[in-house]
């Protein structure tokens, strides 16, 4: 529909100005219908850079944040990633736009039972679970890059050790009230971290990370 395109477009527009550089993100991002993974009574404000409730108490992140974190992970074509809170839908449709194997978990069945039959219906080869990320999904380990939607309170251990020689993991760590996002690379046996600053996701929960 030509109001969204528009809309999508401004959005992108913001985006670049906010400092997203990575112009495969802007190309991901402009092919995903943003405004299906959105509910209904808030479809209007679907390209506004803010998150919108999805329901069950979660969200779908704010694109500044999908392409922040998607930059970070600097995704190559045919690169197995992982996802840790599928939520919508949308950031796995994103990764899969930038040519990855996507893989992604959804503790809360409704939700995981909504993305699959959105993303299967768009035409996305995704491989979904429900299930606590937590535990990350070791029978397709290693990954070059696993994304974490969600806020931690530490690194979930499983988490490093499914990590491919030469790949990123992108998960927000700290309290329930913020979060820095940790950017952290493997080369070889050492682990890399970049921390940034201003970030607020709902939390993570499962064994290695926030009880319920
Ligand atoms: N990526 C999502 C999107 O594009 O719509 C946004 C996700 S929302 C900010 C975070 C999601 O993480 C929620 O749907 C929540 O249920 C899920 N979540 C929280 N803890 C989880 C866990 N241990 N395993 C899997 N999903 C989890």
């Amino acid at each position: 529909m030509k109001r969204f395109d528009d809309e999508r477009r401004e959005m992108l527009q913001l985006l670049k100005d906010r400092g997203i550089k990575d112009t495969r993100v802007f190309d991901a991002m402009n092919k995903v219908p943003r405004h299906l993974f959105i509910q209904e009574a808030f479809r209007n404000r679907a390209y506004d850079d803010c998150a919108l409730p999805i329901g069950y108490s979660q969200t779908i992140s704010q694109p500044y944040t999908v392409a922040f974190m998607t930059e970070a992970l600097n995704v190559k074509e045919g690169d197995k990633v992982l996802e840790i809170g599928t939520g919508s839908g949308y950031q796995a449709a994103v990764l899969a736009e930038m040519g990855a194997r996507v893989f992604t978990i959804e503790r809360n069945y409704q939700l995981y039972d909504k993305a699959r039959k959105l993303l299967d219906s768009l035409g996305y080869k995704i491989a979904l679970k429900a299930g606590d990320g937590t535990l990350g999904w070791s029978e397709f380990k290693p990954y070059m890059g696993i994304l974490v939607t969600a806020g931690a309170p530490t690194i979930p251990q499983p988490l490093i050790d499914q990590l491919d020689e030469g790949g990123r993991l992108v998960i927000p760590v700290g309290g329930l009230d913020e979060q820095k996002l940790h950017i952290v690379e493997r080369k070889g046996e050492e682990f890399m971290t970049r921390e940034v600053h201003g970030f607020k996701f709902v939390p993570l929960i499962g064994k290695r990370g926030w009880s319920n």
